[in-house]
């Protein structure tokens, strides 16, 4: 598996960064991936309703994958899997495909200047030099993201997954204490009562 730079697009890098509504780094290797997990799926993306996202943890980068793949939290085809892992699977549960993709980039990257540079350009005192000096940095670090060879930034590899559980019938109760009607299964029982989790927090 080896991916080139030409698959970048400028105008649909342009449009992820525009759905994210933030241009950052993670954006950028989250559009890398998106491309690699498509192509190396194929022919297997096809049939949409068939296909599932799996991401270990909630970054920048997951919005890539929702806006390139059209897996989405809404459509229950994007899983998080909350292993906190820079992870990221394409699966057709039909067809049983699944290609992983670690992204090893941010292992070992160093934060430090960037996080310099981004802390002077937005202080009240900031220069338009300073506020220059952050976009040329960002710019740079995005562009070399956008132009690495894939094998710098993650490895893909072919995966089996189990087909994820169907999402269980939505039956919604009413809370004991607030009325609110919420699933049924997240109703807690305190003290013989089936409360929501909101009442459960204020602890009533
Ligand atoms: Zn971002
Ligand atoms: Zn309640």
């Amino acid at each position: 598996m080896n991916g080139n730079v030409a698959e970048y697009a400028e105008k649909e890098f342009d449009e992820v960064v525009a759905f994210h509504g933030c241009y950052c780094l993670d954006i950028a290797m989250g559009y890398r991936i998106s491309k690699a997990l498509m192509r190396e799926m194929g022919d297997d993306m096809n049939n949409m309703k068939d296909v599932y996202a799996y991401v270990g943890a909630p970054t920048c980068a997951v919005d890539a994958i929702q806006k390139v793949t059209g897996c989405t939290p809404g459509k229950r085809n994007l899983v998080f899997t909350h292993t906190g892992k820079s992870v990221f699977v394409m699966h057709n549960v039909k067809t049983g495909k699944a290609v992983r993709a670690y992204c090893h980039y941010w292992d070992n990257f160093d934060h430090a200047q960037l996080r310099e540079q981004r802390k002077a350009a937005h202080a009240p005192a900031a220069t338009p030099e300073q506020k220059a000096a952050l976009g040329t940095l960002l710019d740079h670090q995005i562009h070399g993201i956008l132009a690495a060879p894939e094998a710098t930034l993650f490895v893909l590899s072919r995966v089996q997954r189990d087909v994820p559980p169907r999402s269980s019938k939505y039956i919604s109760a009413p809370c004991a204490v607030c009325g609110e009607f919420a699933k049924a299964d997240l109703l807690q029982d305190q003290g013989g009562k089936k409360l929501c989790l909101e009442c459960l927090q204020v602890g009533v």
